[in-house]
């Protein structure tokens, strides 16, 4: 199937990347979120990051010029019905993301196809409550989408190859590279990032290293860009602990097991750069290990 138009649902860190890439890519985008402000917040993102590959001559000013104007936004998802291809990008929540298909469905073309960017989520469940299970997919882009070069691509246990080979091309289209990966809990990707963060974490708790000594150790030791701490600031605690709660459940191994220390921090609200704090304190000029 030739994709053209792209409906992408949530326009948060996650939707905004999505809209932007496919937008530079030559597709047209409609953008949805709950709120006009969530939008407008979103075309703002965009702007700036689009703004920033123009400053470093990996875009022209008209490509960005070109790109906003294929963008458009609504808060209507029945919207989104005309689109060629659905990326859902919204909350992490299974109730919502199942909701958010529920109201699509009598709106879509036959032949579009639905995605989903969830981190956690099973494809296969959320497939089978639509009514084109064949056609649904995982489409895990990473954060920052318009930065990182690996987007895995999830089949359900229904997905049939057309939809698959569809949606390599589309990631060839951008530029981007695809990694498939079966539906078991977090994919690849999370799969064996997410333990390793969490082994940090426990280096942290049983007193084995500071977070400077671990941080350091890994991008000295390991030629790591980012200590692990670090990058667990970055993606969020509250999002490092769901992941390893789905590894813990999914495949019930003690090798799982969420480290307490991070479970701390999140019952805190420490969960990294977003709230200011999380195994660094952000709010000064340099960010300080707060242990
Ligand atoms: P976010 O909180 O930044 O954005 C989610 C957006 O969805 C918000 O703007 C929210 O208003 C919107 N939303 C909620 N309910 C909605 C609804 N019913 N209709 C339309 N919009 C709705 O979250 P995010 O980090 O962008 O994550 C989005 C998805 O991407 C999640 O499934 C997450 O697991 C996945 N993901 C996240 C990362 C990451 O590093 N943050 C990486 C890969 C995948």
């Amino acid at each position: 199937m030739d994709i053209k138009t792209v409906g992408i649902v949530g326009a948060g860190q996650m939707g905004n990347g999505i809209a932007h890439v496919f937008a530079v890519a030559g597709y047209d985008v409609l953008l949805n979120d709950i709120s006009q402000d969530n939008l407008d917040q979103a075309i703002a993102v965009i702007d700036r990051n689009l703004e920033r590959q123009v400053s470093r001559d990996k875009i022209s000013a008209e490509d960005k010029a070109a790109a906003l104007a294929r963008i458009a936004t609504t808060v209507t998802l029945t919207d989104l019905g005309g689109s060629d291809l659905i990326i859902e990008a919204a909350t992490e929540r299974e109730t919502v993301k199942q909701a958010i298909f529920e109201d699509l469905l009598p709106h879509l073309k036959p032949e579009t196809i639905l995605t989903s960017n969830t981190s956690s989520i099973s494809i296969t469940r959320l497939a089978s409550r639509t009514d084109r299970p064949e056609k649904f997919m995982g489409f895990h882009f990473m954060n920052p989408v318009p930065v990182m070069q690996l987007v895995e691509l999830i089949r359900g246990i229904a997905t049939d190859d057309a939809t698959y080979q569809t949606l390599l091309k589309v990631v060839e289209s951008l530029g981007k590279t695809a990694a498939s990966a079966e539906d078991f809990p977090a994919f690849i990707v999370n799969r064996i990032l997410m333990p390793m963060i969490n082994e940090a974490v426990y280096t942290l708790y049983e007193g084995v290293g500071s977070v400077k000594s671990i941080d350091e150790s890994m991008k000295l030791g390991a030629n790591h860009p980012m200590g692990p701490l670090e990058l667990a600031d970055f993606i969020g605690l509250d999002t490092c602990l769901a992941i390893m709660n789905v590894l813990h459940d999914g495949l019930a191994d003690t090798k799982y097991r969420p480290c307490p220390l991070l479970t701390k921090y999140v019952e805190a609200g420490w969960l990294g750069r977003k709230t200011g704090r999380g195994f660094y304190d952000y709010r000064g000029e340099v960010p300080v290990p707060t242990r």
